[in-house]
């Protein structure tokens, strides 16, 4: 079964072709998902009864289940999201005066082992795919939607568990959908990716001139000292790291962030 959830647009349309469909079939896919935020195929009601089963057969509109709901007092909301293999998430809606932003995990568990962070301790356990990156968005969204204040998601920061260059190319995929006009149309410049420095791919992002933002885990200001916080640091020293920064911002011109703990 292949998850439409976890298609970016121009994979969809491949698959659509295979179908013997359309271009147009794709864009009407996504507007039923995204727009008019269908949850099963006997909703597309312009869609034939014969494509329909189809779709039933071979495709599916999973999302993850909320297994843990905490609210705090200002309205922060963190959830923990139950993948369909049993595995859990963390992701966090905060509300800001400029918008929604939701922090999105990328991997169960995280392989690069910082001293400071407890979601390396078991290591990575699996990448998560985009569609349960898109099922923590979806999530939120729908609470938010239940409160009834006319608010969604406008900001996605993937900087929950995991390493996003580590997961390059489902994270790709995630940023995609929630960019394109027919998904969740969030603006490139709202969306952040957080990586503790994985070089090759940050030249890899630079290049795919997303305009999205960029944001380094520094949290040292030396290598001896964020080797010893940060093992990824013995890979990818600092000069590396700020070489292929620097690399970002001519190829994006956008500004890159720094994360610190103090
Ligand atoms: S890369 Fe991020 S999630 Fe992974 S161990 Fe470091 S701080 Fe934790």
């Amino acid at each position: 079964m292949i998850n439409l959830y976890g298609l970016e647009m121009n994979k969809l349309i491949k698959v659509m072709e295979g179908e013997g469909q359309k271009l147009y079939r794709a864009t009407q896919l996504y507007s039923w998902i995204y727009e008019k935020k269908a949850t099963s195929f006997d909703e597309m009601s312009d869609i034939s009864k014969s494509f329909r089963e189809v779709l039933k057969e071979k495709y599916c509109l999973d999302l993850p289940s909320i297994h843990t709901k905490q609210v705090s007092k200002d309205g922060t909301i963190k959830l923990l999201v139950q993948l369909i293999d049993g595995y859990k998430v963390e992701c966090v809606l905060m509300r800001y005066s400029y918008g929604c932003a939701v922090c999105v995990s990328s991997q169960v568990g995280c392989n690069m082992g910082c001293s400071f962070c407890s979601s390396g301790i078991l290591g990575k356990q699996r990448n998560l795919l985009p569609e349960e990156m898109m099922g923590q968005v979806l999530l939120i969204n729908k609470l938010l939607k239940e409160e009834n204040k006319g608010q969604h998601v406008t900001h996605v920061v993937v900087m929950g568990t995991g390493e996003p260059f580590d997961n390059y190319d489902n994270v790709l995929d995630f940023i995609k959908i929630l960019n394109h006009p027919k998904g969740l149309a969030i603006g490139a410049r709202h969306i952040t990716i957080s990586t503790c420095g994985i070089v090759e791919n940050i030249y890899k992002f630079a290049d795919e001139h997303l305009q999205s933002n960029l944001a380094i885990s520094l949290h040292a200001p030396n290598d001896e000292l964020r080797s010893k916080l940060m093992k990824i640091n013995r890979a990818y020293p600092l000069d590396k790291v700020m070489e292929a920064v620097r690399y970002y911002e001519k190829e994006t011109k956008r500004r890159v962030t720094y994360e610190y703990l103090l």
